[in-house]
């Protein structure tokens, strides 16, 4: 065999060294937008992060204190790769609010749901094999698929969430051609971004579909306990155990820094999961999850999500008020739970083409674009309500509107944006999850 060295770039000597899959990482453009979003003179509707002022930190202080010095040499040490079993046995027992009945053996608990995403993508896809996904889907999944060159098909949603006649007509298309469907990636409860939940005849419908086509479901949910009233919506896994993957994570719930989630799957799936976990990271980090497990035995984590649900409940609710007030000739779903409503603006408006003069007027969004794997998404902005105070929410979407105004302006002088000419901005940071 000849060894041949790749051809290099002044800029990047190895670039023609890396694997094929690297090449469909996009380099973020936006990523120096959210360096300027991050600025405290912008209102940034465009993170999700959680509040986390809302938590109590004495109590969380003392736990992780008391922990490190009762157990700190086990807490410190490495771990089992499948996670610890007290947190699995805790990680049953926050899922049963749900719906869904687990056995702690059936759990793997991941460096938050993102490395659950990243697991089960690995051990299913291969370049070209097709992932049915909702249109928008979440940017960080989509990352994921695209890093292992899986095809991405959009299937439409309502008000509703995914429609089960979409996804049929797809599934149908796609076999017919040939291709090879690996499973359907769904976020049924307060959609990242779209904001909007699915209804459980929905879901029997979904599921009832992928048995019938043998299509795996994989369930990512780390909103589903943020109802603003409370109520729960049965999660997809609640209604089938041995066709659905179920991803769940404390970063919305609890706090984002511990990086803990977990993934549910049928039995084989679950010793792949564990194999391709070991191989990456050997074992989630100990001290994160013996901190969650002493925290949840120890205090009112109930009564914590109570007040993240009320804190995120007036925060949408300035939200709604705010985008009747202030952009009226804009759409918007509207959510019952969870980060983020999904905004509809005028025909001619490209979203991703007004970023920069959004952020220049101290307000910053995620264009539509970020959520789909095609480019489509240009009439779209994801707002974020989780993060900025009721009143940041309002002084936000009113510079909105005068960013949106001006850029009706410039539409009629100069005519709908052309993808392509100098205006567009591409793929997303991940620090916009
Ligand atoms: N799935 C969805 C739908 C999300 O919104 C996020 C975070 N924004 C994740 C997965 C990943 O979260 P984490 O890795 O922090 O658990």
């Amino acid at each position: 065999m000849s060894r041949q060295s790749a051809p290099g770039t002044r800029l990047d000597p190895w670039f023609g060294a890396y694997a094929n899959r690297t090449h469909g990482l996009k380099s973020s453009e936006t990523r120096a937008l959210f360096a300027v979003a991050s600025r405290p003179e912008v209102v940034s509707l465009a993170g999700g992060m959680p509040y986390l002022d809302a938590l109590p930190m004495d109590i969380i202080a003392k736990v992780t204190a008391d922990l490190i010095a009762t157990e700190g040499a086990v807490a410190l040490q490495y771990g089992n790769g499948q996670g610890h079993p007290v947190l699995r046995g805790h990680i049953s027992e926050v899922m049963a609010e749900e719906g869904i009945h687990s056995h702690p053996d059936d759990v793997v608990v991941t460096t938050g749901s993102q490395q659950a995403l990243d697991l089960v993508t690995r051990i299913f896809i291969n370049p070209g094999d097709v992932i049915l996904a909702e249109s928008p889907s979440y940017v960080g999944a989509l990352s994921v698929f695209k890093s292992y060159e899986a095809w991405v098909e959009h299937v439409a949603m309502d008000s509703d969430g995914l429609m089960p006649e979409a996804l049929q007509e797809a599934i149908t298309r796609l076999k017919a051609e040939g291709r090879s469907i690996k499973f359907l990636y769904t976020i049924p409860t307060f959609h990242n971004p779209a904001g909007v939940t699915q209804p459980v005849e929905r879901r029997a419908q979904v599921l009832d579909i992928c048995r019938r086509e043998k299509i795996l479901v994989v369930e990512d949910n780390p909103y589903g306990m943020l109802a603003f009233d409370g109520s729960v919506t049965p999660a997809i896994r609640a209604l089938d155990e041995d066709g659905v993957v179920y991803l769940g994570s404390f970063s919305k719930t609890l706090a984002p820094g511990y990086r803990v989630g977990w993934a549910v799957a049928p039995h084989a799936v679950r010793e792949k999961l564990v194999l391709a976990s070991e191989a990456s990271i050997l074992c989630p980090s100990h001290a994160s999850q013996l901190s969650i497990a002493t925290y949840l035995e120890t205090c009112d984590w109930r009564g914590q999500i109570a007040d993240y649900r009320e804190v995120y409940r007036l925060r949408c609710e300035a939200m709604l008020g705010a985008l009747a007030e202030y952009l009226p000739d804009c759409t918007w779903t509207v959510p019952k739970g969870g980060f983020y409503t999904w905004v509809t603006v005028p025909e001619g408006i490209n979203t991703n083409a007004m970023l920069p003069r959004a952020t220049t007027a101290l307000v910053a969004y995620v264009s539509g674009t970020a959520f789909y794997a095609d480019g489509q998404g240009s009439r779209h902005m994801r707002l974020s309500f989780c993060y900025p105070t009721p009143e940041r929410i309002r002084e936000g979407v009113r510079r909105l509107s005068g960013v949106l105004a001006k850029e009706v302006e410039l539409v009629a002088m100069f005519g709908p944006h052309v993808p392509g000419q100098g205006r567009d901005v591409h793929f997303p940071a991940p620090d916009i999850a």
